[in-house]
């Protein structure tokens, strides 16, 4: 099955005259500065979005985001490029085509919402759908519903400008959702919000994406907005798409030093997670291990604990240094009564943000697991702190969590420790 929803190929728009010289220029390699009077918004962009995705379009205003979505649906004619919509190319088709992909394949949510202030919200949920020629009974049915999906309930006979912000953008939003296009443009459509309704707009809409599967075209200056609600990211500069990734990837192999100025104001304890920072535990015990081995392994990595692992790598729990000791002091076989099984692993989606509080209270650096509870990683409290401040490769040692006991100590409890041939 194609999975690509959209795409674009070598997408230019160039305002102003001898557009077609201009875009024969840029190929051969002219500046974007050297090309008389024509203004090239958009410079060879190339993508593909696939079906249920969140893809993000990011730069700073003038970078050319507004003129590249008009191109996906056909309000701004390209200068050069082709569109493809599903099956559809938009290129070159007839203005009646283009109406009918408009009102059938893609739909769009404006910044400013762009309301018919003397219809009610209901009556703007269905106006795309009398546009598509469905009858009253069946759009009132179906713009009811919607306006229920966007939590409009009870709202319906209201007038745009009896509503507040964020509820005028619930109503574009689903005026957009009636049509039932698979593919949804979304042009800044929370930047005029404030920033709390907008946090719960974008909370919404991510809810909303996770039921109803659309493909989601979203322009957005903000890269907080975009690391926060993209799958993907592409990141525009003077016309050109100079990144294309997840966030995570956007975050931290920056493509250039554009992308990397750019991201270095972001709120990276939202987007990375455990499983970005975390570095291999320096030593693990296993279930049978011997106490000897266990605090031999201690010794040599200067730490006073050690995650217990089963043999398929399930977290068992912890072990510290003064309880082994005791045991290989006792001459005893086995680990097991010295084993704590509150080990606080996090799962390795975790986003940093939450990762702070279980760090405090872990005795060693925090575990992290996958979803079979497997041991994959841990976060020592220095590489959580190194990779806030922008450095995820900063620290690359544990720093002790507690002191770890002295050496000469165990070295003595060792030396008459009977316990022979141990292994971890
Ligand atoms: P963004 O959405 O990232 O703010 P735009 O796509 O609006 O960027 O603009 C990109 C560039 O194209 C800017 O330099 C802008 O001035 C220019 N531009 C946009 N629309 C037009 C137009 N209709 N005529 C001439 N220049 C335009």
């Amino acid at each position: 099955m194609n999975d690509t929803a959209l795409k674009a190929e070598g997408l230019y728009k160039v305002f102003g005259r001898n557009a077609q010289d201009a875009v024969k220029k840029l190929q051969n390699g002219a500046s974007r500065d050297d090309l008389g009077g024509a203004t090239a918004a958009v410079i060879d962009a190339s993508f593909e979005v696939k079906k249920g995705e969140i893809f993000v379009v990011m730069g700073l205003s003038g970078s050319g985001k507004s003129t590249l979505i008009r191109m996906l649906n056909g309000l701004h004619p390209q200068t050069a490029g082709t569109v493809t919509i599903g099956e559809d190319s938009i290129t070159g088709v007839t203005p009646a085509k283009l109406r009918d992909i408009r009102r059938h394949k893609i739909s769009m949510v404006f910044q400013h919402f762009a309301l018919l202030p003397h219809r009610t919200v209901i009556d703007n949920v269905a106006y795309g759908l009398e546009i598509q020629g469905m009858s009253k009974e069946e759009r009132l049915k179906r713009a009811l519903k919607i306006t229920g999906v966007v939590g409009l309930s009870g709202w319906e006979e209201k007038y745009p400008s009896e509503l507040s912000g964020g509820m005028q953008q619930r109503v574009g939003l689903a005026r957009a959702l009636a049509a039932d296009t698979e593919v949804l443009l979304m042009d800044e459509a929370f930047s005029a919000l404030d920033p709390l309704i907008r946090r719960e707009m974008q909370d919404q809409l991510l809810e909303l994406q996770s039921e109803l599967g659309k493909t989601i075209i979203f322009i957005t200056h903000d890269l907080n907005e975009a690391m926060y609600i993209g799958d993907r990211i592409a990141v525009m500069r003077d016309g050109r798409i100079v990144q294309i990734g997840s966030p995570e990837d956007v975050l931290t192999n920056p493509a250039n030093d554009y992308v990397e100025q750019f991201v270095q104001d972001v709120d990276r304890a939202k987007v990375l997670t455990a499983e970005s920072v975390m570095r291999k535990p320096f030593a693990v015990a296993h279930e049978n291990s011997g106490p000897a081995a266990a605090l031999q392994a201690m010794r040599e990595n200067a730490i006073s604990a050690l995650y217990v692992i089963k043999r398929d790598r399930t977290i068992v729990g912890w072990i510290r240094d003064r309880d082994v000791m005791d045991l290989v002091r006792k001459g005893e076989k086995s680990i097991a009564s010295v084993i704590q099984t509150d080990h606080g692993a996090v799962s390795k989606d975790t986003p940093l943000a939450d990762l702070f509080i279980p760090s405090l209270e872990a005795a060693l650096a925090l575990a992290v697991t996958d979803d079979k509870d497997r041991l994959v990683g841990v976060v020592p409290r220095v590489t959580l702190l190194a990779a806030l401040g922008g450095e995820p490769d900063a620290a690359t040692s544990a720093e002790p969590v507690v002191e770890p006991l002295p050496s000469e100590v165990v070295d003595k409890v060792l030396d008459a420790s009977t316990e022979k041939g141990g292994t971890l």
